[in-house]
């Protein structure tokens, strides 16, 4: 199991960038903005996931024929702690019921080394 224990989290709020958290046990994570708010552990978002398939973090796909809208570009207008466990995200579409503990934010750490990781536990589980 990976440490989820941060030793520093920045969050760049102003430049929209995304966060950065550096790992007790020296694995570094970035996660951008619409990542962060498409992998929202909240139990609506959860739900929303559960039933179209869609895995955390994975964009929510336009339905066929739809013409691509336009989006403002997801980003926390404020950023808090909870307690020392996780952060919680006032985004600017509204939406602030996810609290993204350190454990959450280690498991959908988007880096190469960690997707290549949760893939090979996926075909484990297959079999
Ligand atoms: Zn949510
Ligand atoms: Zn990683």
């Amino acid at each position: 199991m990976p440490s989820a224990d941060p030793k520093s989290v920045k969050v760049h709020l102003t430049s929209g960038e995304g966060v950065e958290i550096d790992w007790k046990d020296g694995h570094l994570s970035t996660y951008r903005f619409p990542y962060l708010r498409d992998a929202c552990p909240c139990a609506l978002c959860d739900e929303e996931r559960a039933t179209s398939g869609r895995g955390p973090g994975q964009p929510v796909a336009s339905k066929p024929g739809e013409l691509p809208m336009f989006k403002p570009k997801v980003q926390p207008i404020s950023v808090e702690p909870v307690g020392k466990y996780a952060m919680k995200f006032n985004w600017n579409d509204g939406h602030q019921l996810g609290i993204y503990s350190w454990q959450w934010l280690r498991e959908i750490c988007p880096c190469e080394v960690c997707t290549g990781q949760r893939r090979d536990e996926v075909k484990t589980k297959l079999g």
